[in-house]
């Protein structure tokens, strides 16, 4: 299911996402490191997309290598926002037909949120078989259809805030909004990662199917105005970046240290920043593996990044015995 807070005003754009993936059919969690999140620079805009329903596809793929092989075997990023968005809700339509006649309309469902500057405004847009941006109301079914939403700019007071995928509390969407009208964005910040967490202990208890560490990003009118980070319960040891296409954005490593990743032409995919080594590179794989042992007290998949559990909260020593291996 996953969850996300898309808030946006004249000047900034705030996404948070959470990185849990759980099986489509059994419900079980698989990784709570599953990166939702992509920041993009294309033709005449820049933003971030993110996403809820499609976790995993029969191909081992994800909603986010989606978008990375719309890149490299179609250079979609390459045109237009008009382009890009027909183009992902294009390939999301024939990726879901597939998906639907396996496994039925309730489960074949699926949302793109991107928030974009373009032209100075910030811009919200949905593409999805059913839900839309505009609207505070989902589908029970998705649809064969996948629509484009848009929600613009208010013309008076702008601060919009959209959650997509689980349900989110009035109190958080009305908490963002005043923090966007006050224009404190590090509380803007605080708060949308906040609502990831409530969506994550709230109805599902930290066993459903939002997971409660939260990426975010932070981007300004400027292409070079990128930030982002990961917001883990007990604290991070290592920052694991969102997918990048096409765009640089820097990571906070503490202090006044940060890092700058990715560029104009590059792909970004997997990638860690801090102190300790939480990856390595898998030569016949040919792409870096995060080790995600399991909690030994709830079992659930603990990434090295993490300081503690997320789901038990547990914060004995992270390499000791108390570790299950994934089988
Ligand atoms: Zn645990």
């Amino acid at each position: 299911m996953s969850f996300n807070v898309v808030a946006a005003c004249p000047h900034t754009i705030v996404c948070a996402s959470d990185r849990r993936l759980v099986d489509l059919l059994s419900g079980t969690i698989r990784t709570n490191r599953s990166t939702k999140m992509t920041v993009f620079g294309c033709a005449d805009a820049h933003g971030v997309t993110v996403y809820n329903g499609i976790g995993l596809d029969d191909d081992g793929m994800t909603p986010s290598d989606w978008l990375l092989e719309l890149e490299e075997k179609r250079k979609l990023f390459n045109c237009r926002l008009p382009d890009v968005l027909d183009g992902t809700s294009a390939d999301l339509e024939t990726r879901l037909r597939k998906l639907r006649a396996k496994y039925g309309p309730k489960k074949a469902r699926h949302t793109f949120v991107f928030a974009v500057w373009r032209e100075g405004a910030s811009m919200i847009y949905g593409v999805s078989n059913y839900e839309r941006v505009d609207e505070d109301k989902q589908s029970v079914e998705g649809s064969e259809k996948v629509t484009l939403s848009t929600l613009p700019p208010e013309p008076k007071d702008d601060a919009r805030v959209v959650t997509t995928g689980a349900p989110s509390r009035f109190a958080d969407r009305r908490a963002i909004k005043e923090a966007l009208k006050a224009g404190t964005l590090n509380r803007v910040r605080a708060l949308s990662v906040k609502a990831v967490r409530d969506a994550a202990y709230g109805k599902g208890k930290g066993i459903g199917t939002v997971g409660a560490s939260a990426q975010w990003a932070q981007l300004g009118a400027n292409r070079d105005e990128v930030w982002f980070g990961l917001d883990v319960v007990g604290g991070a040891v290592a920052q694991e970046t969102p997918n990048l296409i096409n765009i640089a954005a820097e990571v906070p490593l503490g202090g006044s240290w940060r890092a700058r990743i990715g560029g104009p032409g590059t792909l970004v995919k997997d990638t860690y920043a801090g102190g300790e080594k939480v990856a390595h590179y898998n030569p016949m794989k040919k792409a870096a593996v995060f080790p995600e042992p399991l909690c030994g007290i709830c079992g659930s998949p603990w990434p090295a990044s993490h300081r503690s559990c997320e789901v038990c909260l547990y914060e004995g020593q992270h390499k000791g015995k108390r570790h299950r291996q994934v089988p």
